[in-house]
């Protein structure tokens, strides 16, 4: 089988340690497999308001200072708009997506009116209003009827394995409610997006940082739903910072600096730390990444 693994960053800056080290776990796991592997990236600029000009090809000449070039040419979002469109047509023929009108204000006061307090991550749990029609309001979103295609599928949590994190389990419709598939203000959101872009890449294997890790389950329904292959899913450790909170530009994200080879060489030791990777006592990028490549298969044990 051929394995395919992807970096996939939204150029809303520089990499920082916490995104390279996301890029090194992926780019290991796919060398790792063996010559046929291929490791792409995909710059994930759909969010088209968070995005900054030239960070895309910032990011990527950075990964190339770490060594870290893909087999393929980058993809952008912004310019598979099509395969979003389609994929959206596809869950509506099937009564999968549905229109909704609710603006925030909305949603919190239905969210009030039935005693819900339920906030996930600061996102409100939507309450279904529009699920069977707008009430004569405008169409502003789209959002997956998660709630409805979980009743016809059977049991309401699902499972899931992660490679590093084990046995995971969530019930989307409980848990998020029916998410947005392409937002008010024209953004396709992430959700739709990553789905169809792993499936039309044929994706094998999503290696990412663990903050990601809580939307696989509304990503594996997408998939279902769509009749699109499920990846295998590795989610890696998270740099933290100073404070030992997640790594924030206000706890010391900034950008990496790879301006020489030594400072690139820097970068990726920090990275390979937080995987776990022995220091190596390497003189270039690409000596410390070939060093572990027998590490990485002994860690995370990927299949040829
Ligand atoms: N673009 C997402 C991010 O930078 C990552 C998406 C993914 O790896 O699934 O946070």
């Amino acid at each position: 089988m051929l394995r395919i693994g992807r970096f996939a960053p939204s150029p809303t800056g520089p990499l920082h340690a916490g995104s390279l080290v996301a890029a090194l776990a992926s780019w290991l796991d796919v060398r790792a497999r063996g010559p046929q592997a291929r490791w792409l990236v995909r710059i994930e600029d759909a969010d088209t308001e968070r995005c900054l000009p030239g960070m895309g090809e910032e990011i990527l000449e950075q990964l190339a200072a770490c060594g870290l070039t893909p087999d393929d040419t980058p993809v952008w979002q912004t310019r598979r708009t099509g395969l979003y469109d389609r994929a959206l047509d596809r869950l509506r023929t099937a009564q999968l997506a549905y229109p909704c009108g609710c603006s925030r204000k909305d949603i919190d006061e239905a969210l009030a009116r039935s005693g819900i307090v339920h906030a996930r991550h600061g996102e409100r749990v939507y309450p279904g209003t529009c699920r069977d029609g707008l009430h004569g309001k405008p169409a502003r979103a789209w959002r997956f009827a998660a709630a409805r295609f979980q009743a016809d599928r059977g049991p309401a949590a699902l499972h899931w394995t992660d490679r590093r994190l084990g046995s995971q389990a969530q019930d989307v419709a409980q848990e998020v409610g029916d998410f947005v598939l392409k937002r008010a203000d024209g953004p396709w959101a992430y959700q739709l997006a990553v789905v169809v872009d792993d499936a039309d890449q044929g994706v094998t294997d999503v290696v990412r940082g663990e903050d990601l890790a809580d939307n696989t389950a509304r990503q594996i329904l997408l998939q279902q739903a769509l009749g699109v292959p499920t990846p295998s899913y590795l989610h890696t450790p998270l740099v933290r910072g100073a404070d030992g909170d997640k790594l924030s530009k206000q706890n010391g994200a900034t950008p990496l600096n790879t301006a020489t080879p030594s400072d690139a060489l820097a970068a990726l030791d920090s990275a390979g730390q937080v995987l776990g990777l022995t220091a190596t006592s390497a003189s270039s990028a690409a000596e410390a990444l070939a060093a572990w490549v027998p590490q990485w298969r002994e860690l995370y044990n990927p299949r040829p």
